[in-house]
This record gives structure tokens, sequence and C-alpha cells, in this order.
């Protein structure tokens, strides 16, 4: 083969062809003999098959590719789809967002302007404006697409940041001083990214206030209040106040509606209106944002339409391949605070649509279109279902637990679960409290290196804890109920090692 001959072009669209048969067969034979969600692969093992590898060497064969490919990765790789699988938040993917990838990598359009993304762009926008409503922001609503959650969160506070600004009364301020008295407002259970967010945006990450919760550990809003009170009787400057409607641990919803009341409603600024004195509310419904396309359970959200931005992650509750998220935000206005003009891009003159300014991002992926893709065959309801399923599985795994005399008896829940997470340990009734921490945490190892299943583990009331996230509406309770007794076995075996290690 000639160089030019692996290019994708129309005279290659032979050659094209047959090299993604090919894949889709490797991939369809590999998947039909899988056994297990995971091989148990040690970093160290793996190491040995990908460090000798020579990149200066091609194999020049796409056979051969695949055949290595098989064993450097495939063979090892953590599968999402397998229905033990049951660690984080990945969720199997649907076919029609797969088949959207097809075009999304060889059409390569990107959507920071109209003329590399002709027609995507609208896409594009239809979605996000088609999520605005769902929200239930009005017309005034608009978005982007972002790489994740991280990424959303860190744009939503980025953007209430030059809110913030706008806000510091003092002209002679400098920007360095008004930006040390900012704070954002979160709890201990939001997401990591926030306070990742806060140390980028150059507050630091101790500009993150935690808001006490409640027993449910949602954030309390009366405690809420009484923080930003404070802050600003300080002199400090509230800038954003992060609701989350699913912990990534426990999958609690903060009282969105209430939060919502409280940051529109400044104590101790009398005759400032929503726009002067009120705090920009960040919802990171990363996790929870599913529920936009439940039909049993949308209610859930309630509040969720007062926010100033939302960040909405299809790359989990939404069954799509990764990355796919959306920032969205009730005013298009906002969006201003990460537009920039090059001339050779997206001048102040463009007259055509482009979306890199409202983008972090300049070159960008068209993964809307495997969410369109996802809507125009199956739809948003089914999409929902899938999601409401697995919200149930969880329900019905801890009732089941509940009642399980035999080997529920071993095993403690942390919480009733609101989404599809379940947080519980191995912890039979002589083992005391940090002897269950370190039994729990071995337990997630053998359990990883055996591959039979993958559960995550966690910290809650400062000791380790197991998690089971269910994102997999295939699996059934039999499924989870062999993850739970192999969790038990697993845990027994090394109660009964470490007694006979004692005597
Ligand atoms: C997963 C998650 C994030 C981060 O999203 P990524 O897509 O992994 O970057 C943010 N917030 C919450 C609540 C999450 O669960």
């Amino acid at each position: 083969m000639r160089h030019t001959d692996h290019l994708f072009t129309a005279d290659t669209i032979g050659t094209y062809a047959d090299a993604m048969q090919q894949g889709v067969d490797h991939l369809v034979r590999h998947v039909e003999h899988l056994q297990q969600p995971f091989s148990g692969v040690t970093p160290t093992a793996s190491a040995t098959k990908v460090g000798p590898v020579d990149l200066d060497r091609p194999l020049g064969d796409t056979a051969e590719a695949l055949a290595e490919l098989s064993e450097l990765y495939l063979d090892d790789a953590v599968w999402f789809h397998d229905p033990r699988y049951a660690a984080h938040l990945n969720c199997p993917v649907v076919v029609p967002a797969l088949l959207a990838e097809v075009f999304v990598s060889a059409v390569n359009s990107s959507l920071d302007t109209w003329d590399q993304s002709a027609g995507g762009t609208l896409i594009e926008r239809k979605l996000i404006d088609w999520t605005v409503a769902r929200v239930g922001f009005g017309p005034e609503g608009d978005g982007i697409f972002t790489s994740g959650g991280t990424q959303s969160n860190l744009q939503a506070l980025l953007l209430a940041r030059g809110q913030a600004f706008l806000e510091e009364t003092d002209p002679t301020a400098p920007m360095a001083a008004t930006l040390a008295r900012m704070r954002i407002f979160a709890t201990a259970e939001s997401h990591f990214s926030v306070q990742k967010a806060a140390n980028l945006l150059g507050l630091g990450a101790e500009a993150v206030v935690l808001v006490p919760t409640d027993p449910g550990h949602r954030m309390d809003p009366f405690a809420l209040a009484e923080a930003l009170d404070q802050t600003r009787r300080a002199g400090l400057l509230p800038m954003a106040v992060v609701a989350t409607a699913g912990t990534t641990d426990l999958g609690a919803i903060d009282p969105i509606d209430r939060i919502a009341d409280v940051c529109s409603a400044p104590a101790g600024v009398p005759g400032r209106g929503r726009q002067e004195g009120a705090v920009w509310l960040h919802v990171d419904a990363a996790y929870g944002g599913g529920l936009l396309a439940s039909t049993r359970r949308r209610h859930l959200l309630t509040g969720i339409e007062r926010a100033d931005s939302v960040t909405i992650d299809y790359h989990k509750t939404w069954f799509q391949p990764v990355s796919a998220s959306a920032i969205v935000v009730r005013d298009r206005e906002a969006l201003r605070h990460v537009t920039w003009h090059a001339d050779y891009l997206n001048p102040r003159s463009a007259v055509l649509p482009n979306q890199v300014d409202k983008s972090m991002q300049t070159t960008r992926r068209f993964d809307a279109l495997k969410l369109w893709m996802t809507l125009r065959t199956m739809g948003a309801d089914a999409v929902g279902e899938l999601f409401d399923r697995s919200i149930d599985l969880a329900q019905e795994l801890f009732w089941t637990l509940h009642d399980d005399a035999g080997i529920g008896a071993d095993f403690e829940v942390a919480m009733h679960p609101t989404l599809s997470t379940l947080v519980f340990r191995f912890r039979p009734s002589a083992v005391g409290e940090e002897a269950a921490s370190r039994l729990n945490a071995r337990i997630r190892q053998e359990v990883f290196a055996g591959g039979r299943a993958v559960v995550a583990g966690t910290t809650f009331h400062h000791g380790t804890w197991l998690k089971l996230t269910l994102l997999n509406p295939t699996a059934t309770i039999e499924d989870l109920r062999a993850v739970l007794s192999l969790v038990h076995g697993i845990g027994h075996d090394l109660l009964d090692s470490a007694t006979e290690e004692v005597a």
C-alpha cells in the first residue's frame, strides 16, 4: 500500500469499508466470547505487554494490528456492558450512538465554526435548545456541548465568575483583590471538579465553602442561607452556589427549589433585584440529568428550571459513548464570558453562526451527533426508561438485601437509594469499625483482581465502604445477588484467613 492509501478519500473508500468491516467483525467475535467484565490484569502484567511495543516499527497490516490490539487491550479491557460491572458511572452504550460515531470520526467536522461544520452546528444547537426546553429554561436559554461534567462545571463556574466581577461595585478594586473575595458554596458530597475548577479559576480550592447537609446528605438550605449571610457580612463575595442533582456516591439530590429561593433572596441587601444581589445557581446534574428524559421520575429535578446553569452528562445516564456532555444556561448573555474574537476564525463582524464563541474549546468533536441519532432512532422516552430501570434495580436490590436473613445479615447499607447507586459494606456483627474498613478495602481489591465483577469503593462516615453503581438496565437482580455473594464469600475467606494468622 502507498502511504496515501491509508487516507480516507474518495479513491480509498473501498479500503475504508474493508478496514471497518474487519474492525467490526473483530469486535463482535471478541464480545461474543467474553465471560466476565475484566481479566483481572495487573498494571505490571499489562506493562510487560504494552512496554515492548516498538512504535517505530509498524506492523503494516490491519489484521496484525487488530490481533495485537486484542492482546494489549481488548483481552484486558473493563467491559461496562457486562451485568456484573457495577463500579462507576459508566453505562452500556446505545447502538444508534455507535452508528453516529462512524460519521463523527470519518466526516470529522469540527464544531468551532460554520465553515468547518455546516449543518452540524445547527444539529448541535437544536439539541441544546431541546435540552434547554427539557430543563425548563425559556427562549433565552443556550449552551454548548463539552467533553464532560468536569469541563461543564468549570465553564459554569467561569461564567459565574464573570458575572460576579460585574457585581464588584468598587471600580478601583484590582481584579486579583476581587478574585480573592469570591466564594463558592457546595457540600462535602459535591463532585471534586468544583474544587478543581476553583483552583483553575484562580480562587483556590479553599474558596469552596462546604455547606452542611441534612441526614439524607442533601444541602441544607437554612445552612446555606446562614453561610451566605456570614460571607456577605465578612465583606466577601458569594460567586456561585453549586447544587448537585445526583451526588456521585449516594445519588442524593439537593433540594434545588429551596436552594433557588435562597439564591434569589439575598439577606441584608435591601432593594437589590434578582440581577444584582442574587447568587449564581449552578446545578450539577452530571448524574441525575438523565431524569430529564424519565417519564416516571422527572419530578425529582423540580426547581432545576430556576438555575442559572446546569451540567448534563449524556455519557453517564443517557447511555452515550464518552465524551458527550453539555452545559446549558438560562441566559445566553452569560456565555460571552468565554468569547474571544480571532481575526482568522470568528471576527466580530462574523455573519455565519459559530459555536466557538460559546465554548472553552476550539477544535471540537461533533459528539452531539451521537445524541441526535439516539433521539431520532429510539427517542427520549426509551432512553429515560433505561435509566428508570437502573433506578428500579437499585431499589429492588436495597429491599432484597434489607429483607434477606441469609447473606443480607452480613451487609450494612448506607442509605436507601434515590438514584441507582448502593453504598454498602460487608460487616458481620463481630467485626469492629476499623477492621470493617480494612476488610472492605481488601474485598474490593480481591473482587477486582478476580475480574468476575467490578465494584467501587468509597468513604462513608469516615470508613471504607463498597459501592455499586447500577447503569445497566439489562442486569437482573440475580446478577446483582451473584455480585453480593461473591463479595460475601471473599469477605468470609478474608476473615477466616485473618483468624488463622492470629491463631
Ligand atoms: C461524573 C460527575 C462529574 C464529572 O463528570 P465527567 O464527565 O467525569 O468529567 C461531575 N459531577 C458529578 C455529580 C458527577 O457524577
